[in-house]
Parts: structure tokens; C-alpha cells; sequence
């Protein structure tokens, strides 16, 4: 195991460790970077992929911290990733060996993310005692089932609507990824009696401007059908979702979506953000200053980890629910309230906030 401190990284936060893992024999490359404890132990997400850099997992990890340190967890921010396609014959055993890997980094609680699931931290668990997302037998709350995170962006959806007269009746809504969160979210706001006009999966997007069928969409999707093989809507290109006149934009795909390049395409007035990461901080800004309303990442996509600091501290599903609620809607009212005067952006106003709170837990660490 090789330890690295890479100084590019470094800031007044974090990270406190950049781990690279190589196991030879079984050929397990895994990066961990543990970004922020001040709040306790990190927790999240281990991913599964080939092509994660280290500075992809470092910017992951220090989302976590904000967002955990915003949700006013007990915990710091870290990520994880396994660099192998998540498909491949010995998952068991690099997930297992993974594990042990990490076994001394008790500073470290991983988590589900892409590429992994409930049955991979029940196989962590098993290793070394330590995971959330755990499946329901070992005293897990099912977070993707359960739709965790959509729920929060809809909680978010709803603050939003109040502060920017748009309600979310017949509100228009795109949704970029129609996975566990896209799913989820167009569950809850179509449930609201919004009208979910667009969305894609990596093979392609559908629109239909008097609203998609969310539930057929969802049937279409568990059968085994793409998006577009649902046949529910018309076929548009990728690019044409982007530009989609719409209420609420959600991106709930990958990161980097939006740049400053191509951030002038999108034609919204409320964008939640889903996935992580998924528009640059210039583009944010910029999008921003042409009157478009972001609740950030950190607090709208917050749902999951949540509900994961809820089962680790052993309580249940309900309560996950209260607290999403809870939190999602009180951190987006204070967004609106610090953004209002058009002097800071979404991303920096939500960044005050998580660091604020960060600060004053750091004050109570050791100067060693
Ligand atoms: P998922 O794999 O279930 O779904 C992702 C969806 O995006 C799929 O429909 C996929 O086909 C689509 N997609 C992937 N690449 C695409 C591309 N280039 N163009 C268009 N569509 C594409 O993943 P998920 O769990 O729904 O997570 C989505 C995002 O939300 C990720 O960024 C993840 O980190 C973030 N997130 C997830 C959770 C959670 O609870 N699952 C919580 C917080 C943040």
C-alpha cells in the first residue's frame, strides 16, 4: 500500500490522506482520499470504474464533506474507488480484497456509489465490520429502493417552488439520467402533479411536451428497456435534452455536464442538482447571472447519505424520511435567503454555510 500527500489538493480542509491501493495478485488498484474529519469518521461512497482519477475522487471527497458537514452529520467527507469495470467476473473478491485493504483506515466508512450496491457493503461489512448501505437482513435502510435522494431533490423541488412562484403543478421538468435518482425524483414530482417532459439514459433521450408516463417509463426501464426502446416519447439527441425549454432542469447522470463552453444551452429557471458535481463553478456562475436558481449538489442530492448516517446510527426508515425533509428543505430556504441579494452565487453560498460549521469543529482538533 503506497501513501501519498498530493499538494495540488491541499487547502485549509483537507485532504488529510490520498491512498493508492495495488494489490498484485488479484490485480486490485483502488484510490481512497479521506478529505475531512473535524465532524467525525468520513463516510462515502466507494465507486466502481475504470476511469476515475485521483483528482475525480479527491473532488468527490471533498463534496462529501460539505455535504455531510451541511446535513449536520456526525461525520467528514472521504470517496473511494475501485478501478475496475463493475461488471467483471471477480467482483466479489476485489470488492473483498478492497476491504481489506481499508481495514485500518477506521477513519473511513464506505459506502454504495456507482458501480456498487447494498450486496458489495454487505461483502465490506463482512470483511471489516464497517459500511452503510447495507441490505435490510443486516439492519440497512434500502436508500435507492426507497428512492432517498429523489425524495430530497423533490423536498428541494418544493422550497424552490415557493421562493420562485413556480409551482410545481404542471411545472416542466427534464431529467438528465434516468437511473436510481432520475427515477426516484420523477416518481415524487410527478406524484406533485409535475410534468416530466424529457429525460435519457447513456444510450439516448426521449421528449413528449404534454408529459411522459413516469410509471410505464419506470416498468419500461425494470424490463430491461432503454429509455428510448420504451417508446413512450420521441427520440431527440443527447445535446437536444441539454437545450430543452423547461421549469426545473435536473442532471442526474455524471459530473462536469455543463461547462462554461456549453452552459449557454440551458433553458431553465431551477436547476437541482442530482448527480454530483455536475456543472462547473464557472458555468454555475454564469447560469446564475442569467437568472437561473441552482440548489447545489451538497444540499439537493444530500438525501442518501443522510439515510445512510441514519442506519449507521441505527435508527429507522421513518426518521430517514424526517430528516431528509428536515434538512433538504431548511438548507434550501437558507440558500434562497443568502442568494437573494444576488451578491454570492449558490455553490459559494452553500460553501459558507458547510464551512462555517466545518470551522467551528476544527477549532476543537489538536494543533499536532
Ligand atoms: P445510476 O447509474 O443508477 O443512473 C445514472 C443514469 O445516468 C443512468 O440512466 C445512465 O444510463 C445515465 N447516464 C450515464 N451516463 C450518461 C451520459 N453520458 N449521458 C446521458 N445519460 C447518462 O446512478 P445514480 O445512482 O442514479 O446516480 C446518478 C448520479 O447521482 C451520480 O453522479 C451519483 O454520484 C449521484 N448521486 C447518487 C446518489 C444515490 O443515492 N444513488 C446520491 C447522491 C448523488
Amino acid at each position: 500500500m503506497r501513501t501519498h500527500y498530493i499538494e495540488d489538493f491541499a487547502d485549509d480542509l483537507g485532504p488529510e490522506k490520498i491512498i493508492h491501493i495495488f494489490e498484485p495478485k488479484s490485480g486490485l488498484k483502488a484510490t481512497v482520499v479521506i478529505d475531512n474529519i473535524s465532524l467525525g469518521p468520513a463516510v462515502g461512497g466507494c465507486r466502481m470504474a475504470t476511469d476515475v482519477s485521483t483528482r475525480e475522487v479527491f473532488r468527490l471527497a471533498r463534496a462529501m464533506t460539505l455535504k455531510n458537514a451541511l446535513s449536520e452529520l456526525p461525520h467528514g467527507g472521504a470517496k473511494s474507488a475501485i478501478l475496475a469495470n463493475s461488471r467483471c467476473e471477480n467482483k466479489e473478491l476485489l470488492v473483498r480484497e478492497f476491504a481489506q485493504s481499508i481495514k485500518h483506515l477506521t477513519d473511513y466508512i464506505p459506502g454504495p456509489d456507482m458501480g456498487t450496491d447494498e450486496t458489495c457493503m454487505a461483502w465490506i461489512h463482512d470483511e471489516i465490520g464497517r459500511a452503510v448501505g447495507l441490505p435490510k437482513v443486516l439492519g440497512g435502510i434500502p436508500l435507492d429502493e426507497l428512492g432517498m435522494t429523489g425524495y430530497g431533490l423533490a423536498v428541494a423541488a418544493e422550497v424552490a417552488g415557493d421562493y420562485l412562484d413556480l409551482p410545481l403543478e404542471d411545472a416542466r421538468v427534464v431529467i438528465q439520467g434516468f437511473g436510481n435518482v432520475g427515477k426516484a425524483v420523477a416518481r415524487f414530482l410527478d406524484q406533485k402533479g409535475a410534468k416530466l417532459i424529457a429525460t435519457c439514459d447513456s444510450q439516448g433521450a426521449i421528449v413528449n411536451k404534454d408529459g411522459l408516463d413516469v410509471l410505464e417509463l419506470i416498468k419500461a426501464r425494470q424490463q430491461g428497456n432503454s429509455v428510448q426502446e420504451s417508446g413512450l416519447g420521441s427520440p431527440i439527441s443527447q445535446g437536444e435534452l441539454l437545450a430543452l425549454e423547461s421549469d426545473i432542469f435536473i442532471p442526474a447522470a455524471r459530473p462536469d455536464v455543463f461547462t462554461e463552453l456549453n452552459q449557454y444551452l440551458l433553458n431553465t429557471k431551477l436547476v437541482l442538482e442530482g448527480a454530483n458535481i455536475p456543472i462547473t463553478h464557472e458555468a454555475a456562475k454564469k447560469m446564475f447571472q442569467r437568472g437561473i436558481m441552482i440548489v447545489p449538489d451538497v444540499i439537493a442530492n444530500s438525501g442518501g447519505v443522510i439515510c445512510a448516517a441514519t442506519e449507521y446510527q441505527g435508527m429507522t426508515e421513518s426518521l430517514a424520511f424526517e430528516r431528509v425533509k428536515n434538512t433538504i428543505g431548511g438548507n434550501t430556504r437558507e440558500i434562497f435567503e443568502r442568494t437573494a441579494k444576488g451578491a454570492v452565487t449558490p455553490h459559494d453560498a452553500a460553501l459558507q454555510m458547510a464551512q462555517e460549521r466545518i470551522s467551528q469543529a476544527m477549532a476543537f482538533r489538536a494543533h499536532i
